[in-house]
């Protein structure tokens, strides 16, 4: 089972994953409301569709006041959103998420998925963050890293520091890069997700390492033990 980004972003920040500020709305009221109480400089206001390839269709939008959140939100909701990810019937927005812009110094890419196979979960790394993995996988294969841990072992702090050396995060950040993949190791686990996908994960001009955006798929047979998550459906 999918889920918006927001609410993926509520259960990462559960598990410690550093996530910006910021709110879900589904009027121009209320996202004029969360820009006002958000109270920063750059905010982005961005589609909540079950589907990935917002940011170049238009359904992600940076603004520099609540006035124009509010402007963004009245093109957004209930417009339709065609990406190569919605196929050319495209979804409708009924929601939008109001977030802290961020400076971003460099955007990579992670994600976690349950090898069905082995039951065992493979970790997926890249430095080319912001694009299709598909596209990376295709055209740049050398930048692309992964890891595939046995089934029922946890991630070790080590092989999550190869990762960050594997991606050329800054030295000062590499702690702050580990913790993340700790964290979303334990989010996964914890959660029963299938995927989870961080793309980007970014670092910023001020030092910081957050998950600007993160897509969490379900195992819905293990619902029966995870029904706060069956009542994020839809
Ligand atoms: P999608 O993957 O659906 O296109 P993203 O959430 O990845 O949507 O956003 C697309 C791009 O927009 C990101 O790669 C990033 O460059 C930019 N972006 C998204 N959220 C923020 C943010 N909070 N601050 C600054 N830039 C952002
Ligand atoms: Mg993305």
């Amino acid at each position: 089972m999918k889920i918006h980004e927001y609410q993926a972003k509520q259960i990462l920040a559960k598990y410690g994953v550093p996530v910006p500020h910021g709110s879900v709305a589904s009027s121009v009221d209320e996202a004029t409301k969360v820009a006002e109480d958000l109270g920063t400089d750059v905010c982005v206001v961005k589609a909540q569709i079950h589907a990935g390839g917002r940011g170049k269709a238009g359904g992600v939008k940076i603004v520099k006041s609540a006035k124009e959140v509010g402007h963004a939100a009245d093109e957004l909701i209930d417009s339709k959103l065609v990406t190569p990810q919605t196929g050319p019937e495209g979804k409708i927005v009924k929601k939008i998420y109001i977030e802290e812009g961020s400076n971003i110094e460099k955007e990579f890419y992670i994600s976690m998925i349950v090898d069905r196979t082995t039951n065992g979960i493979t970790v997926i790394a890249s430095t080319e963050g912001g694009m299709e993995i598909e596209e990376v996988a295709e055209k740049t294969p050398e930048k692309i890293y992964t890891l595939s841990l046995e089934p029922n072992t946890e991630i070790k702090t080590n092989e999550a520091k190869k990762i960050t050396t594997q991606l050329g995060v800054q030295n000062n950040l590499k702690t702050k890069v580990v913790d993340l993949i700790l964290s979303l190791y334990k989010a996964m686990t914890s959660t029963d997700s299938l995927m989870i996908e961080i793309n980007p994960l970014v670092t910023t001009k001020e030092g910081e390492v957050l998950a600007l955006d993160a897509k969490i798929d379900f195992d819905e047979n293990a619902f029966y033990r995870q029904q706060d998550i069956e009542e994020l459906r839809d």
